[in-house]
């Protein structure tokens, strides 16, 4: 393999060419080796030709630039060409199926991306006068009513951008309350042993401590553990429902009411709503404070990084604490709070300068009102039947964690299938690559060993998913065959083979920089002229 002048590996053999034809030039069948725009150089030169100046430099003072400006001089061609490539070696929901679990990758309808685009809502300023903005803060209202009725909660603050923004905010709202009512002295958050990390690490950042609560053998949360743990320091549980595992919480109403027997809030994780939306309402359960992941949920483009819209839905006790802005009715029109008086006077604050990600709400909303009630209502079952087709399909070979009874939205395996193999985890998703298919979550939840969590989602049909568990079947037939070179060198296929992906995460190189590039002696006249 050769490497680049920046330590990545380039040209032939980085393709594999283990995988017994190797192309001359990197090249795999019409996808093509790619270098770094700035490796394609061009320092000297530009895309575009400008007439000289008709002013002199001497405009400028002490601004002209003495040094090359650092950028790569493409022509338009090759720029698009270098940026398609690259879109090419990522894999996308629009190509195939995406099975990681906990992440809802569903398809998003191109209606939602039109709505998105209508330049009443993507042209607004946030800061135009709300008489301008009428359309857009009613559609915030009707997405809030939408969210307000699917959960059978009182409130809902909008402005979270993600889950786990929503986890803070639902947590700086019961940290007010407790705090109002003179329990301020409560700084413990309660969190089972399968919860999703953001879970523990938002109850830290808020500045509680984190105890864990034990799961039972059928990956539930402990009661017994749990009323154990309870007492007069615990500010809040955080509980996911359904839950990491895929499974959901029989005993939530029992949960809900310890907890508040001992005056913990009760933090729903919201971020599965997409396997009972429509049929389960958070706020019957019990609980005090839910995110809803509106980029999972209700589709919208995610991953990534962003953008995502994480709103928390509230209780009676919990409302008044609620961030602004939110939008109001004042007979003449729709308003939005901003201050923290009148009946925003225990607002904890705000999370976010304006008033959310819009482009969010409207690809939501359009997702809910083209579902409707009854439409949302068969999301949920038609995501948890996906599930079960695969985990009673992949369960002719593979080992499920919670082998009793049906999942909710995502199946989950154990490694023990693998056992006497030499083959992990993470070989055998390695193998999946080369079998066309993104490989599933792996390794989370951690109470699951060499875990493999699988989400189909709704959107997924059931030719995709035949053709997904066919895959899968063939290649766990194949480790228990002894092919074990199959997975432990795997992928054979990609672009990049085995990737140091922990090197890659403590110590990423951000930026690239290049040796001062020479001046070409017509450019360096110029500049000095
Ligand atoms: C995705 C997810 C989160 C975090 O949501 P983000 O929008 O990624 O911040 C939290 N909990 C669970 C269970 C999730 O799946």
């Amino acid at each position: 393999m050769t490497m680049n002048n920046v330590g990545r590996p380039t040209g032939p053999g980085a393709g594999g060419a283990t995988a017994g034809h190797a192309s001359l030039t990197g090249g795999r069948g019409l996808l093509q080796d790619e270098p770094l725009l700035f490796e394609l150089g061009g320092w000297d030169k530009t895309g575009v030709d400008f007439d000289s100046a008709e002013h002199d430099a001497s405009d400028l003072g002490d601004l002209v630039r003495t040094a090359a400006i650092g950028l790569a001089g493409l022509s338009e061609p090759e720029t698009m060409r270098h940026y398609v490539r690259l879109s090419q070696k990522n894999h996308a929901i629009d190509l195939a199926l995406y099975p990681l679990g906990s992440c809802t990758m569903k398809h998003n309808p191109r209606l939602n991306e039109k709505m998105a685009r209508l330049a009443g809502f993507a042209d607004l300023h946030p800061l135009a006068p709300v008489s301008t903005a009428q359309g857009a803060l009613e559609l915030i209202d009707r997405l809030a009513h939408w969210l307000k009725t699917l959960t059978g909660m009182p409130a809902v603050a909008m402005t979270p951008k993600a889950g786990a923004h929503g986890e803070l905010c639902g947590l700086l709202c019961i940290k007010a309350a407790h705090e109002a009512a003179g329990q301020g002295h409560r700084r413990t958050v309660l969190v089972p042993t399968s919860a999703h990390g953001t879970n523990p690490a938002t109850a830290a950042f808020v500045g509680y401590s984190v105890t864990e609560i034990a799961q039972t053998a059928d990956g539930r949360v402990d009661l017994a553990d749990l009323e154990a743990k309870l007492g007069d320091h615990v500010a809040a549980i955080m509980v996911t429902n359904p839950n990491t595992c895929g499974l959901f919480e029989r005993d939530v109403i029992e949960i809900a009411r310890i907890s508040h027997a001992h005056g913990a809030y009760f933090y729903c994780d919201g971020a599965n709503f997409n396997a009972i939306v429509g049929r389960v309402r958070p706020g019957d359960l019990g609980v005090d404070a839910m995110h809803i992941n509106l980029h999972k949920t209700f589709s919208t483009p995610h991953g990534g990084g962003g953008p995502g819209a994480g709103p928390v839905v509230l209780s009676e006790a919990l409302a008044k604490f609620a961030p602004a802005p939110w939008v109001v009715h004042d007979g003449t029109g729709l308003k939005l709070v901003e201050e923290a008086a009148g009946e925003a006077a225990q607002a904890f604050g705000r999370m976010c300068a304006f008033q959310g990600q819009m482009g969010m709400f409207v690809r939501a909303y359009a997702y809910m009102r083209s579902h409707g009630a009854d439409g949302l209502r068969q999301v949920a079952e038609d995501a948890v039947l996906n599930a079960n087709y695969i985990k009673a399909r992949l369960s002719a070979e593979m080992t499920p964690a919670f082998p009793d009874g049906p999942c909710m939205h995502e199946a989950l395996f154990d490694d023990s299938w693998l056992e006497g193999t030499g083959i992990t985890t993470l070989d055998f998703a390695k193998a999946m690559i080369d079998e066309g298919f993104h490989p599933m979550t792996m390794y989370f939840p951690l109470v699951v060993h060499g875990a493999m969590l699988i989400e189909p989602t709704e959107t997924e049909p059931k030719r995709e998913l035949d053709r997904f568990c066919d895959a899968l079947l063939a290649l766990a037939r194949a480790a228990k065959a002894g092919d074990a070179a199959r997975f432990t060198g795997a992928p054979y296929l990609a672009p990049l083979r085995r990737l140091d992906e922990t090197l890659a995460a403590r110590k990423p190189k951000l930026t690239w920089r290049p040796d001062p590039p020479a001046l070409s002696e017509e450019r360096a006249q110029v500049l000095a002229s």
